[in-house]
């Protein structure tokens, strides 16, 4: 398990050119590692069937697909990558040359063409290009084969041996590069989704209160009414600002007076868990959105929250601080925009300011 996490994570090592990705240089050095081994197991089946000019060709691969490995590391991805697929053409070619279409060397073709599809990133004309250009060399060679008889000195298990190896080769080669064509992908793709989530997080959460901001509640207000809602159920909007909070930073300081908000906010999210919501509409002013609930009901709640708030004790030092509220309210009305209740809520704030405060208006 260890040997294994070890193995990917010098597989999956960065590369150190800045404007390059890892994509690149991970699929080429997995095809080069891929290509050595098969290698060592081509030379095996022609020593074993007594072909060692064979057996010098492969090494002669093999070294050069390790010396490619190692380059994809010091080296430009891209450079490397090219290498290695001119490489396992050259072999595809001295491959069907040598050993003759029967073998199963020209399947590698369809690995190299979905490793040459998956790795560039030129535009669509140039990627079907690349698949013709594969066809007419798949159906050259085919033709080569017939037209060029090669001279075969195989026994029929070597023989067998290398064509069920051509074809492992070739369904190894195009899984593990689509599966990390695929995994390199799905990985960007996630990391967009959770980035574009907090984007969204950032956008419509107040950072000191937590609580929804103004553009949320605005954009939550919107849709309600644009959904219909408002037809079947009645729904009110309140505003509630700290009475004299200036006070409260001139006397114990901005960081208390943040303290001070952030414990309003906390209290009045949790009155409104089960009736609707609640935004920090401006500095100390908050706007509450109660669903399904007449202007009555909405005064009532709202007188209860008012004294309930007024009763909280906010631990500063030793001592104990306390804040009201003062609150104006009214019922959305249908026949106007959602601004018209805002500010009709608005004006009963500030009369309720203008009246004595820790009150609620109607
Ligand atoms: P009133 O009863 O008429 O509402 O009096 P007030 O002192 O609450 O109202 P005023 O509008 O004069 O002052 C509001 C203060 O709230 C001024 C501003 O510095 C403070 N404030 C606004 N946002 C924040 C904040 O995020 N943190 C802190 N600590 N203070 C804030
Ligand atoms: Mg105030
Ligand atoms: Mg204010």
């Amino acid at each position: 398990m260890n040997c294994a996490k070890r193995f990917w994570q010098f597989i999956n090592k960065d590369v150190e050119n800045a404007n390059e990705t890892k994509k690149v240089a991970v699929i080429t050095r997995l095809f080069s590692l891929i290509m050595c081994i098969y290698f060592v197991i081509v030379m095996a089946i022609m020593g074993f069937s007594g072909n060692f000019q064979e057996v010098a060709a492969g090494a002669v691969f093999c070294s050069v697909y390790a010396f490619l490995f190692y380059c994809s590391y010091v080296n430009t991805a891209k450079h490397v990558m090219v290498l290695v697929q001119v490489l396992t053409f050259v072999w595809l070619i001295y491959g069907v040359h040598t050993l003759g279409w029967s073998f199963g060397v020209q399947n590698l073709l369809l690995a190299l063409l979905v490793y040459g599809l998956l790795t560039s990133y030129r535009g669509v004309k140039f990627k079907l290009f690349m698949a013709g250009a594969a066809s007419v060399m798949m159906v050259g060679l085919y033709e080569y084969d017939l037209l060029v008889a090669t001279e075969t000195c195989f026994d029929s298990v070597s023989a067998g041996a290398m064509q069920w190896l051509s074809v492992i080769l070739n369904m190894t080669l195009v899984t593990v590069l689509i599966l990390m064509f695929s995994h390199n992908s799905q990985d960007m793709e996630k990391k967009l989704i959770d980035y574009n989530e907090k984007i969204r997080k950032m956008a419509s959460v107040d950072p000191l209160t937590g609580l929804k901001n103004r553009r949320a509640m605005m954009e939550a207000m919107e849709n309600f009414v644009k959904s219909g809602e408002t037809e079947k159920q009645q729904f009110s909007i309140a505003i509630g600002d700290i009475d004299f909070f200036k006070k409260i930073n001139d006397t114990y300081g901005h960081d208390v007076g943040d303290e001070v908000l952030i414990a309003i906010a906390g209290h009045l999210n949790e009155y409104m868990a089960d009736k609707g919501l609640v935004a920090r509409w401006g500095g100390e002013e908050f706007l509450l959105l109660f669903w399904g609930m007449n202007g009555d009901n909405v005064y009532m709640e709202l007188e209860k929250i008012r004294s309930r708030l007024e009763k909280v004790m906010i631990k500063h030092e030793e001592e104990d601080i306390s804040v009201t509220m003062t609150f104006g309210m009214d019922e959305y009305d249908p026949s106007h925009p959602i601004d018209y209740t805002i500010s009709s809520a608005d004006k009963k704030l500030y009369i309720g300011k203008k009246t004595g405060r820790n009150k609620v208006v109607f």
